[in-house]
């Protein structure tokens, strides 16, 4: 939601948690929480997050501890794809599909034969820091050119600044005095006036995006991939350059039985891959 890290973005977990227990009309079952980077859910610790600069986060403990209510954790492009799976209104249900998350970082969500995908150690999806430029940018966990260095509401942003700044007649002036008010939403309403310098920065990160998509058509098959989270509202003008950049990246036949969506869940993608996970575990119902 907003910039914070480190200590700021627990006590925002807080905040949000107490903000919803007292909203409660019924007996609440548990906590469930999607969050980003690497995860045990097993011991409910965030082992790394780069986004929220934390590492070997005991969140459930804290949290059971502070509420007594049962936590269940995960990483939170997992339980989108989790959601999307269980939720979600693709025309045909599939037993397979990704769910690519982009946010403030950018993730994968893997659902393989109807059961989400782990992976050892539990980072399957973790796309985010494979680099996918060489030599480029360096980024918040150290290396140069990762995906997130390019895709993620910190680079569309920083990407809008740039343009804001060379150039005067951009429709972002329109929306902000200064370029360093600028933020995600500032960027979609500049987009939406159908700025043509922001839509060509839109496609080319689709393009990016199709690199690592390529990569996992290839190495899974799976022939569903949706796009979520908040950079998802940029819809087809980021989803066609990658439809056109997977063609040039796999082989014919697999390229053309490959589908890429936007996901049919909207912004509440985690919170509902949260529940479910919780359904799952407290209920058995999901
Ligand atoms: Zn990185």
């Amino acid at each position: 939601v907003n910039d914070s890290n480190g200590e700021a973005a627990l006590e925002l977990v807080y905040q949000l948690v107490e903000k919803l227990i007292k909203a409660a009309t019924s007996p609440i079952l548990g906590i469930g929480i999607g969050a980003p980077g690497l995860m045990n859910p097993e011991q409910g610790i965030v082992r790394k997050s780069v986004s929220l600069e934390w590492q070997d986060l005991p969140l459930r403990n804290l949290l059971e501890t502070r509420y007594s209510l049962p936590v269940y954790i995960a990483n939170d492009s997992q339980v989108a794809a989790l959601a999307e799976y269980t939720f979600g209104g693709s025309s045909q249900k599939t037993s397979s599909l990704v769910v690519v998350k982009i946010g403030r970082g950018v993730g994968a969500g893997i659902v393989i034969d109807g059961q989400l995908h782990y992976g050892d150690g539990y980072g399957a999806g973790e796309i985010g820091h494979v680099m996918v430029v060489e030599n480029g940018e360096r980024c918040l966990c150290g290396h140069l050119g990762c995906l997130e260095t390019v895709i993620s509401s910190r680079a569309i942003i920083s990407r809008a600044k740039t343009i804001a700044q060379s150039n005067p007649a951009s429709s972002l002036h329109n929306f902000v005095d200064t370029p360093e008010a600028i933020t995600t939403d500032i960027v979609l309403e500049a987009f939406n006036t159908g700025d043509t310098e922001l839509q060509e920065a839109v496609a080319e990160l689709g393009r990016y995006l199709a690199i690592s998509v390529a990569n996992l058509v290839g190495v899974l098959s799976i022939r569903h991939v949706l796009i979520g989270g908040s950079l998802a509202r940029f819809g087809e003008t980021l989803v066609e350059p990658m439809r056109q950049e997977i063609r040039q990246r796999v082989q014919a036949t697999q390229a053309s039985e490959t589908c890429v969506n936007i996901a049919t869940l909207g912004t509440d993608i985690v919170i509902l891959g949260a529940a479910s996970l919780l359904l799952n575990y407290e209920l058995g119902l999901v």
